[in-house]
């Protein structure tokens, strides 16, 4: 008896031990990381008075509780009762609060939880209905005003600058925020065979090139069309490519011969064979990569979780190689193939980045093994980070949720002796901001923090 409880005593305290947080080590180097004053590599912010989020409340058109979650990740498994417009926040939350109980351990619900606690001061584990409806008040009196957004974006978050992906207007090249860096999605541009793929004009070439008097009747007219959409992005200010691709199809892009993707110019998508439709896009694909190293815009291409059927990033290898003068970033870290996303650099870090965006949300032990990984097989100045979200709690908690994983894995490597502090330190700058700044370096002139203002300078808005 005695031994078991020695035995007992002796775990439990093993088990204190085992959470890094607790440790000097981690709060020394979190305190750290959070003074970096980061560079988010992607973002989705609408315009203020667009953000997908607002709902008709009481009180009018507004933010609330509901907002949060559903405008989160956490409604992608996880059911959350509707909003009904013009509603009763008690009504809705009555029903709502027990809709959390299946979702507690899941990093695509605890990554919010910074949020509350920090920027609220609420347990959200063990919210009243008292606090969740002041907290319900506190959120639709934030969102009056934009001013809430760049609080916590630039000061809670420390968020220096943000790239952000307008998969909503994406050949609009327009930007809303002063901490804002355009991003060119060129996701829709692979279906370019007929002007009817393209139900929102902001996304169509077609439209862009009647507005700019081009020809679009062959194959070669596309080809010129997309060139001068790669220089109006260029000239509008964006940094780099996106597609979200591997959320429709698979990442295997073969080099097909022109004549094959001719077959299918101007036809439209019922007449086509998967086979010939295929064929177009990946020729496409091809030609935005090799735009990409034209223009020197770097290409983040979502990796993993999507179409798990076709989303793996060791698809992308036989282009990544074939393509030595593109920049790839592959971004959530090819979640779960994280091991995999590790080798590709390990091979062509020469001209490969890896994005961890996304990747504590969607699993933060996942993230923490990817982290402890890459930095074993990479050198240090490849890992960038992103937060992915499209409101302010969901921005600041997943960064949070990033520099306390990063936090982690650099003070076990410290703790174990694999790393000395300052090198430690360096690595954990590195992720949050200066990867970012030597892969975009015209991002420093945009710099604003080191001069003592409180607020970004503005943009001119159209
Ligand atoms: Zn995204």
């Amino acid at each position: 008896m005695k031994t078991i409880l020695s035995l007992l005593l002796c775990c439990s305290a093993v088990a204190q031990v085992a959470d890094t947080k607790q440790t000097a080590t981690y709060k020394r180097v979190k305190a750290e990381l959070d003074a970096v004053p980061a560079i988010d590599t992607h973002d989705h912010l609408w315009p203020f008075e667009t953000l997908p989020g607002y709902v008709e409340t009481e009180r009018g058109h507004g933010m609330n509780l509901s907002s949060i979650w559903r405008n989160s990740y956490y409604t992608w498994f996880n059911p959350t009762t509707k909003w009904t417009a013009g509603g009763k926040f008690e009504d809705w939350w009555q029903k709502a609060k027990s809709d959390f109980a299946n979702a507690r351990a899941t990093s695509f619900y605890r990554y919010q939880l910074p949020a509350f606690e920090d920027l609220y001061g609420v347990d959200f584990e063990k919210i009243t209905d008292e606090q969740a409806s002041a907290l319900n008040d506190r959120i639709f009196e934030n969102y009056r005003d934009q001013k809430w957004l760049y609080h916590v974006v630039t000061e809670r978050a420390n968020i220096e600058l943000m790239l952000n992906d307008p998969y909503w207007a994406r050949l609009k090249f327009t930007t809303y925020y002063p901490f804002e860096v355009l991003v060119f999605n060129v996701t829709t541009l692979v279906r370019g065979f007929n002007s009817s793929e393209f139900s929102n004009p902001w996304d169509s070439p077609y439209r862009f090139a009647a507005d700019n008097g081009l020809e679009l009747k062959s194959l070669d007219d596309y080809l010129t069309v997309i060139d001068r959409v790669f220089q109006k992005a260029k000239a509008a200010g964006a940094v780099c490519l996106k597609t979200t691709l591997a959320y429709e199809r698979t990442l295997d892009f073969v080099n097909v011969p022109k004549e094959r993707a001719e077959k299918a110019f101007g036809r439209s998508r019922k007449t086509l064979t998967d086979a010939e439709r295929k064929d177009f896009e990946d020729f496409i694909m091809w030609r935005l990569v090799e735009l990409s190293a034209k223009y020197d815009l770097p290409f983040q291409i979502h990796t993993g979780q999507a179409r798990i059927q076709g989303s793996n990033p060791m698809l992308l290898v036989d282009m990544i190689a074939a393509n030595p003068k593109t920049k790839f970033i592959l971004f959530h870290g090819g979640f779960p193939w994280v091991g995999e996303t590790g080798v590709i650099l390990m091979r062509h870090s020469s001209h490969v980045w890896i994005d961890s965006v996304w990747l504590p949300t969607l699993s933060y032990t996942t993230a923490k093994r990817a982290f402890h990984e890459w930095l074993e097989v990479m050198p240090s100045d490849r890992i960038m980070w992103g937060a992915d979200c499209n409101h302010a709690e969901g921005i600041y908690g997943a960064t949070e949720f990033t520099r306390r994983c990063v936090a982690e894995v650099l003070a076990e490597k410290i703790d174990r002796g694999e790393l000395k502090d300052e090198h430690a330190l360096r690595i954990g700058r590195q992720i949050l901001r200066d990867n970012a700044l030597a892969l975009f370096p015209q991002l420093k002139d945009r710099l604003w923090k080191h001069k003592g203002k409180l607020e970004p300078p503005p943009v001119d808005k159209d």
